[in-house]
C-alpha cells in the first residue's frame, strides 16, 4: 500500500488483467447494491457489453458469489433469469471494541447479523481488552464452525495507522499506541484481519447496508463515547495519508477561555458537548446514574431537563460541524448515528436541522439522515471490512499487487 512519506508521487496503470479483476467486482458491487437483476440490467447499469456481462455473471453464478432468483415476468419473449448476491457465500466477523464494550458480530455476504456478542464493562487495560475480545470472536466461531468465514475486523476508537493496522493516538484510549492490533489478532485467529477507526467502519457499514445506501458521497458522524466521523467519497472510504481522517470530536466548537475541558487536552472540543461521555458527566454532576443507556432513555422519556438542556447544547454545536462539513465536502448527505440510543439521536438531527435553517447555517439543500444501523454500525462495519478488502472494486488496490480473481479465491476455497 502506499502512502509513506517521501514517496514520488506515481499512478498505477490498468492491464487487461486488471481491467476484468476490476470488471467482476464491479458487477458484483452492482448485484449487490441492485439485486435481483437481470444480466441486462447490470449491463445497463454498468455500461459494459453483454458479452462481458453474461461471462463474468456466469463465472459469479457458478462459484456461488451470486444465486439464482428466479425469472423476470416479461410481456413477450423469453423471461431474462434474475441473480442476487448468495448470502451464504461467505461470512465476516466484526468487532467493535469501544471503552465501556466490546460488541462482535457474524455476518452473512448480504450484511445481515446472524450471530452476535456482547460484553458490557469499563476495559481497563489493553491486555485485558484484547483478552475478552478474541473470547468474544472464539465464541461466534464456535457457534457458526460450519460457516466459511472470509477475515476479520477490528473497529477501535481514534485515529489509526489503517497500514500498520493500529491506533495512532487515542486521548480517551490510553495504552493503545504500542499494540499491533492487527499483528495479534491475526496470529491469534489466523484469519485476514484489517482494523479500522470504528467511526470509518461505521460508516462503511452504513454505505454497505444502511443510511448510505442509495449515496454515493456522504459524511458519517459517529456519537458514541466520544465523537468521529467517517468520510465516503463515490462509495469508497476517504481514510487521509495515515489513516486518521474524519477526527470530527476533537475540532473546536466552544472558543470560549472557560469552554468544557476535552479528554484530549483542548478545551471547546466537540466531543466535549456532543458525547455519551459528556451526558453521563451532566447526569453524574447531579447525581443522577447516566452509565446505562435505558437510564438514559427512561430519563428522557420524563422530559429530564438535564438531557433535554444536553440535546440543545450539543444540537448547537452539531449544527456548527454541519455548515462547516457542507462547506468543505458538499456531501449529498450527512449521516448521524452511534452508540446514542435512537430517541435521543432523531431528537438531536431535528433540532440541529431547525436551528441550521434558522440561523441559516446550513443550506436547505443538506439532508441530514439518521444512521440506520444503530448501536451496531461499528461492528457491522468492521465485519465488511474483510469483504470489502477483497471484493469491492476497488482500482487502486487491484493494481498496487497481487490481488486474485473472485473466481480463483472461490474455487480455492479461500
Ligand atoms: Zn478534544
Amino acid at each position: 500500500m502506499k502512502g509513506t512519506s517521501g514517496r514520488t508521487r506515481s499512478r498505477n496503470g490498468a492491464n487487461l488483467e486488471h481491467a476484468h479483476l476490476l470488471n467482476q467486482r464491479v458487477i458484483l458491487e452492482i448485484v449487490r447494491l441492485h439485486g435481483p437483476v437481470s444480466r441486462v440490467d447490470v449491463a445497463r447499469l454498468t455500461g459494459l457489453t453483454n458479452q462481458t456481462v453474461f461471462n463474468i455473471v456466469d463465472g459469479l453464478h457458478q462459484t456461488g458469489l451470486i444465486r439464482d432468483f428466479g425469472r423476470k415476468v416479461a410481456e413477450r419473449g423469453q423471461p431474462a433469469k434474475l441473480f442476487e448476491i448468495n448470502a451464504d457465500a461467505a461470512f465476516s466477523v466484526g468487532l467493535h471494541l469501544e471503552r465501556d464494550h466490546i460488541a462482535s458480530v457474524l455476518v452473512d455476504f448480504k450484511g445481515v447479523i446472524r450471530s452476535r456478542t456482547y460484553r458490557a464493562g469499563h476495559l481497563t487495560t489493553p491486555a485485558e481488552a484484547l483478552k475478552q475480545a478474541l473470547s468474544s470472536i472464539r465464541e461466534l466461531r464456535q457457534k457458526n464452525h460450519h460457516k466459511r468465514i472470509l477475515g476479520l475486523g477490528i473497529a477501535l476508537p481514534g485515529p489509526m495507522d489503517f497500514q500498520h493496522g493500529k491506533v495512532v493516538f487515542s486521548p480517551n484510549f490510553p495504552g493503545w499506541e504500542q499494540v499491533k492490533v492487527q499483528d495479534y489478532f491475526n496470529r491469534s485467529t489466523k484469519l485476514p484481519v484489517v482494523v479500522d477507526n470504528d467511526a470509518t467502519a461505521a460508516a462503511i457499514g452504513e454505505s454497505w447496508y444502511g443510511a448510505g445506501r442509495p449515496l454515493d458521497s456522504f459524511v458519517y458522524i459517529y456519537v458514541g463515547v466520544g465523537v468521529g466521523g467517517g468520510i465516503i467519497v463515490n462509495g469508497r472510504p476517504y481514510r487521509g495519508f495515515r489513516g486518521g481522517s474524519g477526527e470530527l470530536g476533537h475540532l473546536v466548537v466552544d472558543k470560549r477561555r472557560n469552554a468544557q475541558l476535552c479528554g484530549c487536552g483542548k478545551r471547546g472540543c466537540l466531543e466535549a458537548y456532543l458525547s455519551l461521555t459528556s451526558l453521563t458527566q451532566r447526569l453524574g454532576q447531579a447525581g443522577l446514574d447516566g452509565r446505562s443507556l435505558t437510564k438514559i432513555v427512561e430519563l428522557f422519556e420524563q422530559g429530564n431537563e438535564i438531557v433535554l438542556d444536553w440535546l440543545k447544547t450539543a444540537a448547537a454545536y452539531l449544527t456548527e460541524i454541519i455548515g462547516d462539513l457542507q462547506l468543505l465536502f458538499d456531501p449529498e448527505a450527512i449521516v448521524v448515528g452511534g452508540h446514542l440510543p435512537s430517541p435521543l439521536l432523531s431528537f438531536l438531527i431535528e433540532r440541529s436541522a431547525s436551528i441550521g435553517q434558522k440561523n441559516r447555517r446550513v443550506d436547505r439543500y443538506v439532508r441530514i439522515l439518521q444512521g440506520m444501523l444503530q448501536d451496531e454500525a461499528a461492528a457491522l462495519g468492521a465485519a465488511v471490512l474483510p469483504i470489502d478488502d477483497l471484493i469491492a472494486p476497488n482500482y487502486e488496490r487491484i493494481t498496487e499487487g497481487q490481488h486474485p480473481s473472485l473466481l480463483e479465491l472461490w474455487d480455492s476455497g479461500n
